[in-house]
């Protein structure tokens, strides 16, 4: 007998007849013997709705009252769920994030979780209840309901299975698990059984929407096992681990991520002195600007030129910034490019493997793919090229790292 907290995401609750599902799902479980904590997001569209509605009163609601409005999203998922159990003769009770004491700071909108109270879930564990809570909510120490930022429901299943040392946090969704890549790009794009928490991580960021990487980051911290799977078809899932727990042989990439949401900024002919690079990136970051990656060139005649990449929604006010560093500091002239994009490989065995980076560049090479930027850390790969070979880059990538053969596992 085991302890699950189970979150089910917004489609998996989007009609009262997936709800039924959800619960019929949660029944086999309590049939095998097992405890669970269903953690609920809204109905899919729901919270986009009730940021509509606030929207159309004002321009910018307080944060406040926009908490108070888009928490109750997940309160009619709970309610739902609790009484479709309760149908099947099965008792259980729906908590707001509030009623359990989900208590966190007081960021409203993007709070963050300090502290829960386990009692309640606990007592009603032992006396045979399932217990269903709201995600993506919370409450400051003074009773005002916070939320934990979009895609939060991952981040309180993950924040309860860490506090009840569930044996698992399953997270149930529209996808059955973590693929290699976009199965939309890459037809031969395949379910990967294990991944671990860094590459998980890297994946994240990279774009890959599975999980929220706020839980991925809190799971990997508290050491809880993370499961997603499909909330529709049966199946294993994938399987997000360390990689000491990971017997099988590790591949050398795991995965390929891309994204098309940064543009490049160059500033060139800039004077080659100490403290450039601070005199040009720092009015950025001043800016709020987040930058990513960042190439200097030496030139000739001791002038310098720095490439670097910022989301697409601060192309235009990172080209004024540097127009004005620009004018400043007496450099040539400053340019940029939006229909850009960033391929990454990832994987834990680059660790062990040297290569991996020429056998990428030869990849793309070989497709006649200009790369425009490089940068690596040690589990990553990542290159800037032109948007429109975006696609063949990952197939080939693809490819070249045999992602599309199955696993060790798989052929056991
Ligand atoms: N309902 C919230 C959202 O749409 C939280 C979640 O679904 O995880 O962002
Ligand atoms: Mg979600």
């Amino acid at each position: 007998m085991a302890l699950f907290v189970q979150k089910f995401g917004g489609t998996s609750v989007g009609t009262t007849e997936r709800i039924e599902a959800v619960a019929e799902k949660v029944v086999g479980f309590r049939k095998a013997g097992h405890d669970v904590v269903v953690v609920v997001s809204a109905m899919s569209g729901e919270t986009n709705r009730l940021i509509g509605l606030a929207e159309a009163i004002m321009e910018e609601p307080a944060p406040r009252e926009m908490d108070v409005l888009v928490s109750t999203g997940e309160q009619v998922t709970m309610s739902l769920l609790s009484m479709a159990l309760q149908k099947r003769g099965y008792a259980a009770r729906s908590y707001t994030g509030s009623q359990v004491r989900i208590v966190t700071d007081n960021m409203h909108t993007k709070a963050r979780i300090q502290h829960i109270d386990e009692q309640r879930i606990r007592t009603d564990l032992d006396a045979g209840r399932v217990v269903v809570v709201a995600g993506f909510q919370g409450v400051d120490d003074q009773g005002n309901i916070t939320t934990l930022g979009r895609g939060g429901s991952d981040t309180t299943a993950v924040a309860l299975a860490a506090t009840l040392k569930a044996n698992e946090c399953q997270i149930y969704t529209d996808v059955d698990g973590v693929y290699t890549t976009d199965p939309r790009v890459v037809d031969s794009a395949r379910r990967l059984s294990q991944i671990t928490f860094e590459e998980m991580m890297e994946m994240a960021s990279l774009g890959s929407k599975v999980l929220q990487i706020r839980a991925v980051e809190f799971a990997g911290k508290y050491n809880v096992p993370l499961r997603v799977l499909s909330s529709f078809e049966e199946g294993e899932g994938t399987l997000i681990t360390f990689e000491d727990n990971n017997t099988m042989e590790q591949p050398v990439v795991s995965g390929i991520a891309f994204n098309r949401d940064e543009a490049k900024v160059t500033i060139s002919g800039v004077p080659d002195t100490p403290g450039s690079a601070l005199r040009i990136l720092k009015p950025v970051s001043d800016a709020n600007i987040g930058v990513d990656m960042i190439v200097q060139n030496v030139g000739e005649d001791n002038r310098t030129a720095f490439t670097f990449t910022v989301h697409r929604n601060d192309f235009k006010r990172a080209l004024d910034v540097l127009q004005r560093v620009s004018d400043e500091l007496g450099a040539r002239g400053v340019s940029g490019d939006t229909k850009i994009a960033k391929v990454s490989i990832v994987g834990v065995g680059m660790r062990s493997h040297a290569g991996v980076a020429t056998q990428m560049f030869e990849a793309l090479s070989n497709e006649g793919i200009n790369i425009q930027m490089i940068s690596t850390s040690e589990i990553k790969i990542s290159v800037v090229i032109d948007e429109k070979y975006l696609e063949l880059a990952v197939r080939a990538l693809h490819s070249t790292f045999e992602l599309d053969k199955p696993g060790v596992e798989e052929t056991l």
